[in-house]
């Protein structure tokens, strides 16, 4: 393990693990989980926030201070009194917190602005709320961005299955990667870690992609028209938040590919910084539709890229070439 990000990794393992927890005993407490709908018409659940006051509270405990970026804020609390006192039980099972204004707090604390020099912690505590309230695929993902590159980055798939092929086997995996370091799973307790690598397929046509399930996020008819000038014939994998990342790390999937459904939408940092890392530290490649790298230097959104791309690198050039082809 690279020293320099030693003490930061073991932290951001530690607070991910955490909150995979909260999420997995919100999840198994009931079939249906309540959620609320964000101004943009996002569901969010208690888990989500609980979540992200863990992480925050994690990082402060070992930090003191940390500037972070995160997903969620109070505003889905303002008028959810009830919301709020639940959240504070749910959490305070994990952290030492006293009232729920502790929890307003923290979230405040995942409100700072970015800049282009310097560090920051991007947190999205849920990603894949979708999957989450289907029972299907999601992440915890928490990074480190520094001077506008990410150096560090966690993914907690508490229902990653250890065999992809064998969706029985058994459930929670934790990805992981820090700058010039190599990309690693281990199981959610800690143990079995080893080191992932994409697969080496040099045919695209041989490649299978994966994709978001969400057709109000991405559009699969892009990527079919994509993968059809690839000469793909295996069928999409459909799978939730930024565990595609984690597939095309591990080499259960060779290409994640991302075109939004809607024109001029611009992604969120959270949502590609801790796959990217991971993706690129497992010897892959990861870039938007015209092959530039993710800019994460530009605030809470990537402003300056359109599409992503993730894929084993050996074959990247070929998919963006098709991409060119298709979109310009
Ligand atoms: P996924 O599970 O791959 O569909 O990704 C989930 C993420 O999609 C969420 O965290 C949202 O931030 C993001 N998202 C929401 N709407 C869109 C959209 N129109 N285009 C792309 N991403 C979106
Ligand atoms: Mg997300």
């Amino acid at each position: 393990m690279v020293l320099e990000y030693d003490n930061k990794l073991k932290a951001a393992l530690n607070a991910v693990i955490q909150a995979m927890a909260l999420c997995e005993e919100v999840r198994n407490s009931v079939p249906k989980i309540a959620y609320i709908e964000k101004a943009d018409h996002s569901p969010v659940t208690k888990a989500d926030i609980g979540s992200q006051v863990v992480i925050t509270y994690e990082l402060l405990r070992v930090f003191g201070t940390a500037h972070i970026i995160a997903e969620e804020d109070v505003s889905s609390l303002s008028a959810n009194e009830n919301l709020l006192q639940e959240i504070y039980l749910q959490v305070r099972k994990r952290v030492d917190i006293q009232t729920t204004d502790d929890v307003l707090r923290l979230l405040e604390v995942g409100t700072a602005s970015s800049s282009k020099k310097g560090s920051f912690w991007t947190i999205d505590p849920i990603d894949g709320t979708k999957g989450f309230l289907r029972g299907e695929q999601y992440a915890i993902a928490l990074a480190l961005i520094e001077d506008g590159e990410v150096v560090l980055g966690v993914l907690g798939c508490p229902n990653y299955p250890e065999n992809f092929e064998e969706p029985s086997s058994s459930k929670g995996l934790v990805f992981y990667a820090a700058k010039k370091n190599g990309a690693y799973v281990q199981k959610k307790d800690g143990s079995n870690p080893c080191k992932i690598n994409v697969d080496n397929v040099s045919k695209p046509s041989l490649a299978r992609f994966c994709e978001s399930v969400e057709i109000g996020h991405v559009s699969h008819d892009t990527h079919a028209q994509i993968s059809n000038l690839l000469g793909i014939t295996t069928p999409p994998l459909r799978i939730d938040s930024q565990c595609k990342y984690a597939a095309v790390a591990r080499g259960d999937a060779t290409i994640y590919l991302r075109q939004s459904s809607k024109a001029g939408y611009h992604e969120n940092i959270w949502d590609h910084a801790a796959g990217a890392i991971i993706v690129t530290e497992a010897g892959g490649m990861v870039s938007d539709f015209s092959g530039y790298p993710l800019d994460f230097s530009t605030g809470r959104k990537l402003e300056k890229n359109s599409g992503i791309l993730a894929t084993n690198g050996t074959i990247h050039e070929q998919v963006l070439a098709a991409i060119k082809q298709l979109i310009g």
